[in-house]
């Protein structure tokens, strides 16, 4: 069975999935979206409004400005990169999920990651970086350390929304994944 067919497979069980109360507010679940065979997984936190309308993780306005700065280091969903989230519906009214939200979809990321099997995973935002790097981390003091996780290397950065928010971010994240990149350059990770 390829990548392909088994992630079309958890899309499939997402779509019936009743383990958390997100499943009431959805329009539909978003699995996630990229190269399914990518050496690096960026996860973020929950699909937004229009995530959700379309199925696709980070669509809007910070989904723009992710790609534009993936793409300044050489990453792009289309080409080497696999974006998801911790949990798969969107929150009412955007807001974090909740703990239990995330515990209750954390199968479905675990299965995604052993089927795509990255080297490197970069988790934007706080909520992401705790389930993935560091229960306790602060995305202004932790950004850009790394730490090995699982045989993974594991970096945190912030959420391209805070940097919509707070543009003095950007030049921080834009370090972050220069740093990532040049790891990636260093131990030749999207040679296959
Ligand atoms: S967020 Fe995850 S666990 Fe909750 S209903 Fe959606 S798919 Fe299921």
């Amino acid at each position: 069975m390829t990548r392909t067919a088994m992630l079309k497979d958890i899309l499939a069980e997402l779509h019936s999935c009743e383990k958390c109360g997100l499943c009431h507010g959805r329009t539909q679940p978003v699995l996630g979206a990229g190269v399914p065979n990518s050496k690096i997984v960026i996860v973020g936190e929950a699909p937004g409004k229009n995530e959700d309308e379309q199925g696709k993780p980070f669509v809007g306005r910070s989904g723009k400005l992710l790609d534009q700065m993936l793409a300044e280091v050489g990453l792009s969903r289309e080409k080497n990169v696999f974006i998801t989230n911790i949990v798969k519906c969107r929150p009412p009214e955007n807001r974090d999920p909740l703990p239990e939200e995330c515990a209750a979809c954390r199968e479905y990321l675990d299965r995604i990651l052993a089927i795509v099997d990255p080297k490197v995973i970069l988790c934007v935002g706080r909520i992401s970086a705790q389930r993935l790097f560091d229960p306790n981390f602060r995305v202004t003091r932790q950004h850009g350390e790394t730490r090995e996780v699982d045989g993974r290397l594991v970096m945190g950065t912030f959420h391209p929304a805070a940097v919509l928010r707070n543009p003095s971010y950007r030049e921080l994240m834009e370090a972050d994944l220069q740093k990532l990149a040049s790891i990636i350059q260093e131990t030749e990770v999207l040679v296959d």
